[in-house]
């Protein structure tokens, strides 16, 4: 008798388990398939003006996702930012561009911290691996599994100019994507079918002659703080692959097939 009351009682933890994935599942698909309202599409199309440039069949897409990603993340606002739509949605969708046609997601991030400029990067620690530190002054960082901390002036900026090669949001969201993985390496999830050992090859390839060249003080296309690291290679790379990527597929076409097989998407046929 005590075993049917063991089971009968395992039943129902495990239907209520189901039924909590299910509901989650059912909100998070619900997210994906509502649109922005009119204000804030025009918000995004003012601040974020890239998203202009997206195919027509992928703004759905995108908008979904920037409603997942505003019920998943907390913006906590330091030294008098205030968190208002303008904010929330020019971090959201140019976090979200990186991700419009792809399956990766930001499991693991329920933060972003915002500073008004750029940040003292000696202030106390929160928990958790840092993907990077530029210096005693930062405009963003990445910890592994969350949170990621913006400079609202660059991050603003990185998203009314989609041309000078420089994003915020995109490098610190580019290294969100790599810690996927466990590990912000510069090697993040492939897609299905995409090969390692031409990844590793079109990647190091590019970030050895990419390094030659910021060391002989030459201009590069690629920021040259990507000099770095791979990982910074990496995210540096994802910035140039959406702002200059006619020029991108020019130099680096090798490293550019792989950068639109990562994301589904080919920006140099963007209008
Ligand atoms: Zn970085």
């Amino acid at each position: 008798m005590t075993l049917v009351w063991i089971l009968l009682a395992l039943l129902l933890v495990a239907g209520g388990l189901s039924y909590r994935g299910w509901a989650k599942a059912r909100h998070r698909d619900r997210l994906l398939a509502s649109p922005l309202t009119d204000e804030q599409r025009a918000i995004v199309m003012k601040l974020v003006p890239m998203v202009r440039r997206l195919p027509a069949e992928l703004r759905p897409a995108l908008e979904g996702r920037i409603n997942r990603f505003l019920d998943q993340v907390t913006f906590h606002g330091y030294g008098g930012v205030e968190i208002d739509d303008g904010l929330r949605l020019s971090v959201a969708a140019q976090a979200c561009l990186l991700v419009v046609n792809s399956p990766d997601w930001f499991e693991t991030l329920r933060t972003v911290l915002v500073y008004p400029s750029a940040f003292d990067t000696r202030r106390p620690r929160h928990d958790g691996e840092l993907v990077h530190e530029n210096g005693a002054h930062a405009a963003g960082e990445s910890w592994a599994r969350g949170p990621v901390v913006l400079s609202w002036d660059h991050a603003l900026r990185g998203g009314l100019d989609p041309d000078d090669g420089h994003n915020v949001v995109m490098h610190e969201f580019a290294h969100q994507l790599d810690s996927l993985t466990g590990q912000a390496n510069g090697v993040p999830l492939l897609r299905k079918g995409q090969r390692f050992d031409n990844w590793e090859r079109a990647m190091l390839d590019a970030y050895e002659g990419h390094v030659r060249r910021v060391e002989a003080g030459h201009a590069t296309l690629i920021d040259p703080y990507g000099a770095t690291n791979h990982q910074e290679f990496f995210a540096e790379a994802t910035v140039t692959f959406f702002e200059k990527p006619a020029a991108f597929r020019r130099e680096e076409p090798a490293l550019y097939a792989e950068l639109a097989t990562l994301f589904a998407l080919d920006p140099a046929e963007w209008a």
